[in-house]
């Protein structure tokens, strides 16, 4: 089985990002950049399954430019094979970066295309979906867990109300919640050893997609300042102040 796992570059996780001084987006020229953390809980699935035999080979792929080798490095590091870098400058957005992975998928054939649940930069949970018709594969969201049953995959999905269990044929998409696997601590050695495999790079020009952003981006502001908190000692007290000071009721 092979396995191709999408990886994004985003801001990290715990970086306090700001808008820009004129709105028109988020600043991050100092800001610190990772992995998303729901694909490297991908890389970390698929890896496990090579490890347990049931894959035989990990390919990463990003779409980006400049430093998002270092998020392939990243994905390398934790076991991937190989890595795949289709460059795009500018905004791609989720229907686009669905198209570019779906020329990948044509070229490379996989039978598990594993994704993160979303992008923690733009929260759109759309680019798996749209691969998914895209490339008319079934696919299962959200999945907690995946386990190989007679040639067809077997993911639970985290629902509202639990879990639900479906079972894939293949190949399938299927994009990586928190609980699939937790990341292993990448070691110096694994670092090293990642530097050493191939990054293929791809021009987008090539794929013959286009990325032409469909949405416009009006204005971005801070989120609005959490009100202070305060302890009150009764129901009672509780009513009181949400009809008098937070005028809720
Ligand atoms: P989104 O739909 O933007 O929330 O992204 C969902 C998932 O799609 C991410 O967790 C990645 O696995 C994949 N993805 C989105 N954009 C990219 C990108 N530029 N390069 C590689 N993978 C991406």
């Amino acid at each position: 089985m092979k396995i191709l796992v999408a990886v994004k570059r985003v801001v990290d996780a715990k970086v306090k990002v700001r808008p820009l001084p004129d709105h028109s987006g988020v600043d991050l020229k100092l800001a610190k950049m990772t992995i998303n953390p729901f694909d490297e809980i991908a890389v970390e699935e698929a890896v496990r399954l090579k490890e347990s035999g049931a894959a035989d080979e990990v390919v990463a792929v990003s779409i980006g430019f400049g430093k998002t080798q270092d998020t392939l490095r990243q994905a390398m590091a934790i076991g991937a094979d190989r890595s795949i870098l289709v460059e795009a400058e500018g905004v791609i957005e989720p229907l686009a970066a669905a198209k570019i992975l779906a020329k990948v998928v044509e070229r490379e054939a996989p039978d598990l295309v594993l994704l993160g649940k979303q992008a923690i930069d733009d929260d759109a949970n759309q680019t798996g979906q749209m691969l998914s018709a895209l490339c008319d594969m079934p696919l299962g969201t959200f999945a907690s867990e995946i386990a190989l049953e007679g040639g067809r995959l077997i993911v639970t999905r985290e629902t509202d109300g639990g879990t639900q269990t479906v079972s894939l044929a293949m190949p399938a998409v299927v994009t990586a919640d928190l609980r699939l696997a937790e990341p292993r601590y990448v070691t110096l050695p694994s670092m090293a050893k990642a530097r050493k495999k191939p990054i293929e790079t791809v021009k987008l020009e090539e794929l013959g997609v286009n990325v032409t952003p469909r949405l416009r981006l009006l204005e971005v502001e801070k989120p609005e300042q959490r009100r202070g908190r305060v302890m009150v000692s009764s129901v009672d007290e509780l009513l009181e102040k949400l009809k008098n000071e937070a005028h809720v009721l």
